[in-house]
């Protein structure tokens, strides 16, 4: 049997990391199997089914890297198809007509007949699962407007598609065993099906977007690196049996099996994930690193574009190790300016204390005595103004970054200032000099 699987997300609105993730499942599961992974789209639902939001389907998917074979299905296109298998059900006295309630009012509708015998599937993540029969009442499959409801597209799809795994949220199961007496009253095969376990935070409730970033478009935007989300939402759920933390995409194929998918609740924790994030954006070539972070600055760091290339090369270059996210290239911008922004609760704690003042002035003209700049000497420098001001060592370092940077985090302040050169650290300590005895004279 040659595996076919499909992603069939309903497209109203973004596309939360729960979906994703499945597609990302049912993606691993087709190439480890040399097998088909199908896109259908459910947009069945006029109202909320826009073009916007069907392309926020494809854009996730393309920039996951998710290819999908064949033609993307899209559900509002198989109409025909739908009626015909509710006819034949209602041929079969497997459906009837009828009124919802009871009340004529109401319009007339078509009820899926259940079979009435209890219903059991075999699930490849959570085994065998049954439903009592008189769980499981008589449903509607087409509505009162003749518009057919989910159950009966989902099925006919699948069947169309030639489907032979459903792999999908968790939260599906309970049609699941409607979806099994539709495909035998169709005399169709029924599929294997696999439910994936629920993204939960910390608390164990349903991850929603109050937890944090939930839409794969918020990742992207805040600059996680589509290898780092796939890599960690692999993760989440199934484990390759190893305690690999990063995997590549040939290795996730390789080793993807429905069997090592959970069947408990899957944590999400924002933090791993930006810890991933970090070391996929450490670990690449920094012509890599440096081209992935224009493109990002491209659309969301307008300043960027301006800013001098050589020196936004350094910096990438000196902050690459340090970057979490590709949105830190904002903070990048003290390099930039000639004055930059400063953070005021900062100077205040690390520039007006007594002797700081005399203590910039010291580093600056030790500065201004050397050679050359090298991270080495600037820490000699430090160092001196330090014992001359009766310090003990690198008391000065933050003073000198607020000086210099306007914030109290960053790199190595050696290096900052070698980055900077010497014209441009010298102006800035003397406009913290300034200020600082300006202030000094108010209070
Ligand atoms: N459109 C449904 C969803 O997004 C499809 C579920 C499925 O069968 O995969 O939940």
């Amino acid at each position: 049997m040659s595996v076919r699987v499909r992603f069939a997300p309903s497209p109203t609105g973004q596309v939360h990391i729960g979906n994703i993730r499945a597609a990302i499942f049912n993606w691993l599961f087709a190439r480890h199997a040399g097998g088909k992974f199908l896109l259908r789209i459910e947009d069945t639902d006029r109202e909320r089914s826009t073009p916007e939001a069907v392309q926020a389907v494809l854009d996730a998917m393309t920039w996951l890297g998710l290819d999908w074979d064949e033609q993307p299905v899209y559900q509002s296109t198989q109409l025909p198809q739908h009626q015909a298998a509710v006819e034949r059900l209602l041929q079969t006295g497997r459906a009837y007509r009828g009124c919802k309630g009871d009340d004529p009012s109401s319009g007339e509708v078509v009820f899926f007949r259940m079979p009435g015998t209890d219903m059991t599937f075999h699930d490849e993540i959570k085994g065998t699962l049954v439903k009592k029969a008189g769980d499981l009442k008589d449903f509607v499959i087409v509505r009162s407007d003749g518009s057919p409801v989910f159950h009966i597209a989902n099925v006919v799809d699948d069947i169309g598609m030639g489907i032979t795994h459903v792999i999908r949220g968790d939260d599906h199961i309970e049609n699941t065993y409607r979806h099994v007496a539709i495909f035998q009253a169709l005399d169709a095969t029924v599929p294997n099906y696999a439910h994936l376990p629920m993204i939960v935070n910390a608390q164990g409730k349903p991850y929603s977007k109050r937890d944090g970033a939930a839409f794969v478009g918020d990742f992207r935007e805040q600059g996680f690196l589509a290898e780092a989300l796939f890599n960690y939402l692999s993760l989440l759920g199934w484990s390759p049996g190893q305690d690999l933390e990063k995997m590549s995409r040939t290795e996730a194929v390789a080793l993807f099996t429905l069997e090592r998918v959970k069947s408990g609740p899957a944590q999400m924790d924002l933090r791993k994930l930006t810890h991933l994030n970090s070391l996929y954006l450490s670990e690449m070539p920094p012509s890599a690193f440096l081209q992935t972070v224009r493109a990002y600055a491209a659309t969301r760091v307008p300043w960027v574009a301006e800013a001098d290339a050589e020196l936004f090369d350094r910096v990438a270059g000196l902050l690459q190790s340090r970057t979490t996210l590709l949105a830190n290239v904002d903070a990048w911008r003290y390099f930039f300016e000639d004055q930059p922004a400063q953070d005021e609760d900062a100077v205040k704690k690390t520039l007006h204390k007594p002797g700081v003042r005399e203590s910039l002035i010291r580093v600056r003209d030790g500065l201004a005595a050397l050679p050359t700049l090298t991270a080495a000497a600037v820490e000699t420098v430090l160092r001196a103004a330090e014992t001359a001001g009766g310090l003990s060592a690198n008391k000065l370092n933050q003073p000198v970054r607020v000086a210099v940077t306007g914030v109290t985090i960053g790199a190595s302040i050696y290096d900052i200032i070698v980055l900077l050169g010497a014209s441009r650290t010298r102006t800035r300590l003397d406009r913290a000099i300034a200020k600082i005895a300006v202030t000094n004279q108010v209070v």
